[in-house]
């Protein structure tokens, strides 16, 4: 079972929502320079449908979407708790940041309405930065994918 290691309210991760965001311990993908090595270590609460319901019933009336942060030692982890609060929460967004370079074959796109792919590799930057080798997918009804770029940090 993955787990929670901490959760946040963010605003600038997934654009034009406010999100509520599950930073998932376990990374496997031990990118140099990552940001949060922290969540290497298989640490926190079980991120499952109880918790997720209870943090999600908490913060209801301010939030507009949830993201899994990470989540890559199980895909399908991810992918059945997203399928989850489709079902349960259907007014709500749900959004994926992956560190796999593709889409997982493990993912139904339907689940998702964003999707953020590509391992953090320091010398080409995170998404905001013109380099970066990490894609941002918005989900269309029909299931196709239109990537997003993110504006530079100060431009
Ligand atoms: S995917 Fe994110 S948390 Fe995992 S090692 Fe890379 S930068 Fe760190």
């Amino acid at each position: 079972m993955i787990k929670c290691y901490n959760f946040d309210i963010v605003c600038q991760e997934i654009p034009d929502q406010i999100t509520l965001a599950f930073n998932i311990s376990g990374c496997p993908n031990r990118c140099l320079g990552c940001h949060s090595p922290w969540l290497w270590k298989d640490e926190g609460v079980p991120l499952d449908e109880h918790f997720l319901s209870l943090l999600i019933d908490k913060y209801s009336s301010g939030i507009t979407c949830i993201c899994f942060m990470g989540g890559d030692q199980a895909p399908e982890q991810v992918n059945s708790l997203a399928a989850f609060v489709r079902e349960k929460f259907p007014h709500l967004k749900i959004a994926w940041y992956s560190g796999f370079d593709d889409i997982h074959k493990a993912i139904t796109i339907s689940n998702f309405d964003f999707i953020k792919v590509g391992p953090y590799i320091a010398e080409k930057g995170g998404l905001r930065s013109a380099t970066t080798n990490q894609k941002f997918y918005f989900v269309e009804k029909d299931g196709s994918l239109t990537q997003y770029h993110f504006p530079p940090k100060n431009g």
